[in-house]
């Protein structure tokens, strides 16, 4: 499989794994029981834009030139951070969701 369908279908396992424990649940409000979040480090980032095609929530997004995250609707998976191969997102503890 290549590298890039693998990823695909990473991404689309995980999001149904996500939908499926939110519903088990019984919680749309995904961002509530998000533990980690993603941090990105604006000083590693080159803002190649590869993150945004893997994310499962679409939260990351180009704000100009630059990439950011929003975490409204990020669910905390990490797939972004699997996927910057400049390892510039790292998945830190995430106690109030609303930060
Ligand atoms: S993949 Fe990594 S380097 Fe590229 S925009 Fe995302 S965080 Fe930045
Ligand atoms: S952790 Fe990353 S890939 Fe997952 S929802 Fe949040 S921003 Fe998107």
């Amino acid at each position: 499989m290549a590298a890039d369908t693998q990823k695909e279908v990473q991404a689309m396992l995980y999001q149904e794994l996500i939908l499926a424990l939110r519903d088990r649940a019984g919680d749309s409000d995904s961002e509530r029981w998000r533990v980690v979040r993603p941090v990105m480090d604006k000083g590693r980032c080159t803002d190649c834009g590869a993150c945004i095609e893997f994310c499962p929530m679409a939260t990351i997004f180009a704000d100009g030139a630059v990439i950011r995250i929003r975490y409204e609707g990020c669910i905390g998976c990490g797939i972004c951070a699997v996927n910057c191969r400049i390892h510039a997102i790292t998945m830190e503890p995430s106690p109030d969701w609303h930060n």
